[in-house]
């Protein structure tokens, strides 16, 4: 079984998503980390970001595979580096780039078929499990995901000021909506949550009521 929990950042998706996974015994995917780790290789490639070519020679290049929770890159562990704002600020124009989201719908979509799977993304009940049983979109206000984004980043040392995060989740959202291959949009039978106001167990029960009773 496939259940699928897209969203923009700072939604609360990837927290949800893990925790609804080991509720029921499934395993998670974060596929956002995989568009990171081609971010990675991207910088590390000296390549220009907005270059096509020159990302998609990356892309090709790159072997991606999961130990665990743990993202290899080439066979190496960059689970902590992809998360840099370096990486983050270009993630999403990697990810606009059709050959990137090829590269990776293929390796989501083999992933999904070994067992069941939580995904989470931007796209994967629009465009890489169309057919899943469950999907839903977790959304917040823009306010609600930059704070607890600015929380994140103090916990990881970074000190941002809230108009600032804001104004990143803004563009990436932006550019994430608006790209013509797979745009982030919940799929139409979606089950879309705003977690604004809730808390993490609070989707968590949400959702897991969701799965169980259909
Ligand atoms: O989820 P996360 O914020 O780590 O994702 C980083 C970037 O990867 C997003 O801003 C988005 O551009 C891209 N992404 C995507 N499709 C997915 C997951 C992530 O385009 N399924």
């Amino acid at each position: 079984m496939i259940v699928t929990i897209d969203g923009p950042a700072g939604s609360g998706k990837s927290t949800v998503a893990r925790l609804l996974a080991e509720r029921l015994n499934f395993r998670f995917l974060d596929t956002g980390a995989m568009y990171r780790a081609v971010a990675l290789a991207v910088l590390k490639a000296s390549a220009d970001e907005n270059h096509h070519t020159a990302v998609a020679e990356v892309a090709k290049g790159v072997s991606i595979s999961f130990d665990e929770d743990r993202l290899l890159l080439n066979a190496q562990d960059v689970t902590s580096e992809i998360r840099s704002p370096e990486v983050t600020a270009i993630s999403s124009i990697v990810a606009a780039n059709p050959e990137v989201r090829k590269r990776l719908v293929e390796l989501q979509r083999d992933i999904g078929k070994l067992v069941n799977m939580v995904m989470a993304g931007r796209d994967q009940g629009t465009v890489v499990f169309p057919d899943a049983e469950h999907k839903f979109f977790v959304m917040a206000d823009l306010e609600a995901r930059a704070r607890r984004r600015q929380r994140e980043l103090a916990y990881e040392g970074v000190q941002q000021t809230l108009p600032v995060v804001m104004e990143q989740l803004r563009q990436r959202d932006e550019r994430d909506e608006t790209r013509v291959h797979a745009p982030m949009k919940p799929a139409i039978n979606a089950l879309v949550v705003d977690t604004s106001n809730l808390t993490i167990a609070e989707v968590v029960e949400m959702l897991i009521d969701r799965v169980q009773v259909r």
